[in-house]
């Protein structure tokens, strides 16, 4: 078996290595070229594994016509890979789901806290020797987390890990989703809610519950989203811009917004304008429209530094997470196992049975 990598997973492509696998790695910090990828395409892979960096689709197939037998993708999201087009071609392709979950979440939250709590003017102050005094509002206070309301934008894997970690600082929760509501879980954060009141453990009663776009929106202080990417006609709701000039100005001027989604959820030109002006309180971003942020975006207007943090696409980026080699655990380890799984016929070689093989809709009868 063939395989070629766009990026250096770590020490879980030895276990290909291990297995008798040809494994050819694109060894620099950047992605390859696509016409790279696609001659390594066309010289007969079985296996090509990628990352969100990597534009996969009928350019990429075509080249692998015949020969390419799975794309691993070395992400849960996917919106760099064509699914109509993969489909097209029947090539199963996967995706590491489940194992960034809690990771990408508790950086949601942390991004969410180092906003509203002022985290980076506060080191700055002390670096630049600017802390001239202690006093209780100079130069600057920030907004409490603990029993605030947030709005979850998505309940999916990530949305509701958020969640979870949300009630454990007593905040009450608004959940939005217009595909998949699971409310056996809202109903047990409740339980759990009502549980830490009743034992004095919090000094509120908390509460959560589904609401509509208009009302999650309209949140008082903080909005979190974690949708995937999905565009006109892929979806009867799309996420392209679902944060716009229009529903930003729904949002209230005490409300942070935290993203760590996909960059293209918010239109950046708008979401400036809205701190600039004030419409929201503050932003925390993890993920862009162009991603690495081009030097000219309007989000480095220093005139909002104080209320944009801005991330380098790091949510999922924590040791374990990013690299361990057990399926369970790390990205690598469930990107080399999707790819095992197809290319040697696990699960009775039934494509649709492989639990990390994402459009099984291409092999059903
Ligand atoms: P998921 O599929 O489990 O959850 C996504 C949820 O969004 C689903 O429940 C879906 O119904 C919902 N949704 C779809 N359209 C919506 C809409 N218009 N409005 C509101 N909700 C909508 O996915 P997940 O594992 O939770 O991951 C979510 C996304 O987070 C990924 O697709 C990826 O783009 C992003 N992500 C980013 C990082 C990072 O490093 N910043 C890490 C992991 C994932």
């Amino acid at each position: 078996m063939r395989v070629y990598a766009t990026c250096d997973i770590g020490e879980s492509l030895d276990l290909l290595r291990k297995r008798g696998y040809e494994v050819e790695v694109f060894d620099h910090p950047e992605p390859p070229p696509k016409d790279l990828m696609i001659d390594k395409v066309r010289s007969g892979i079985d296996g090509l594994i990628t990352t969100l960096r990597d534009r996969i689709d009928s350019e990429v197939f075509e080249a692998g016509k015949g020969t390419l037998k799975v794309v691993a993708q070395y992400a849960v999201g996917f919106d760099n890979i064509n699914r109509e087009d993969a489909n097209r071609y029947r090539v199963p392709f996967t995706n590491t789901a489940d194992v960034l979950t809690e990771a990408t979440a508790e950086f949601a939250f942390f991004m969410m806290g180092a906003l509203a709590r002022k985290m980076w003017s506060a080191e700055h102050l002390t670096r630049e020797n600017k802390w001239g005094f202690w006093h209780p509002y100079l130069p600057f206070l920030g907004d409490e987390v603990t029993g605030k309301t947030i709005a979850i934008i998505g309940t999916g894997r990530i949305g509701l890990a958020m969640v979870k970690k949300c009630a454990g600082f007593d905040m009450d929760i608004l959940c939005y989703d217009p595909a998949y509501q699971n409310h056996e879980y809202v109903r047990a954060i409740q339980d759990t809610n009502d549980l830490r009141y009743a034992r004095g453990i919090s000094h509120r009663k908390s509460w959560i519950k589904y609401v509509g776009l208009e009302d999650a929106l309209g949140a008082d202080d903080y909005v979190s989203v974690h949708v995937p990417l999905l565009r006109e006609g892929e979806t009867p709701t799309p996420t392209f811009h679902l944060f716009n000039e229009q529903t930003l100005r729904k949002m209230k001027p005490t409300a942070y917004l935290v993203n760590t989604s996909r960059g293209p959820v918010i239109d950046e030109t708008a979401l400036a304008k809205a701190l600039r002006e004030k419409w929201i309180a503050g932003a925390a971003l993890d993920v862009y429209e162009k991603e690495p942020l081009p030097p000219d975006s309007p989000l480095r207007d220093p005139s909002i530094e104080d209320r944009c943090r801005l991330y380098p696409h790091f949510a999922s980026a924590a040791k374990i997470t990013r690299l361990s080699s057990d399926p369970d655990k790390g990205m690598a380890g469930r990107c080399v196992q999707g790819l095992i799984d197809v290319l040697e016929g696990s699960y009775g070689g039934d494509v649709t049975q492989m639990p990390y093989v994402v459009n099984k809709e291409a092999f059903r009868q």
